[in-house]
């Protein structure tokens, strides 16, 4: 594929921008969904940091929900960073009253495990898939989630290395589903965006090749 694949980042709230730059960096085409239509036309979706209970409220507002449950279930790739992880999870512990998930990643995650500090924790973590044998990522965690348990499907890329969290699973993929409870976003490093873009990257030359054997 000469240009890169279409990869929108959900912008009802959050650090949209920041997603925006990275995935540019990582070489995709980055686009900001808020209708259904904007929704039908990328090869794959960035759930970003933020509040999730707001984003699920703004999903359900914006007529966004169900047609985004739909396109995960038809096998959209899609990356959750913290606020995005907790959508993406089945199951969430310590989270507001009446909020739902968008679901698809078979986890529990804990809201706002590592407490409810700014900025939380901060630490340099090999992330497997990512970082391979270059440099660690810096895992910037804010009111993060992490994973508190894990389906028997999903693979476990990174784990916290060394703190009263140590051992907590930060990272995950399951299928095309990605998350992480930190913000690769804000460091000015997008590995974790081009390990995105390139099993969207994927995907979409998956597609064209069917097409043709029509
Ligand atoms: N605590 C937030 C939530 O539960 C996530 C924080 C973040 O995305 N930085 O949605």
């Amino acid at each position: 594929m000469r240009e890169g694949p279409t990869i929108g980042v959900l912008a009802l709230q959050g650090d949209v921008r920041e997603h925006l730059a990275a995935l540019t960096a990582a070489g995709a085409r980055a686009v900001t969904v808020r209708r259904e239509r904007e929704l039908a036309q990328v090869d794959g979706l960035v759930l970003p940091g933020g509040e999730s209970t707001t984003i699920d409220r703004l999903l359900r507002t914006f007529e966004l929900r169900e047609p985004l449950r739909e396109r995960i279930a038809a096998g959209l790739p899609v990356y959750g960073s913290c606020a995005g992880m907790v959508l993406l999870a089945e199951r969430v512990l310590d989270g507001d009253q009446d909020q739902r998930t968008l679901g698809g990643l078979d986890v529990t995650v804990r809201r706002n495990a590592f407490g409810r500090q700014v900025a939380s924790w901060e630490e340099d973590l090999p992330v497997e898939g990512v970082t391979g044998g270059g440099p660690d990522v810096r895992a910037v965690f804010i009111r993060a989630p992490w994973v508190e348990e894990a389906g028997e499907g999903v693979r476990v890329l990174a784990r916290v290395g060394s703190g009263p969290a140590a051992g907590r699973i930060v990272a995950v993929r399951s299928g095309d589903l990605l998350a992480t409870s930190f913000h690769p976003e804000i460091t000015g490093d997008d590995r974790v965006h081009r390990y995105f873009a390139g099993l969207v990257r994927d995907r979409v030359q998956e597609r064209v090749r069917a097409e043709r054997r029509g």
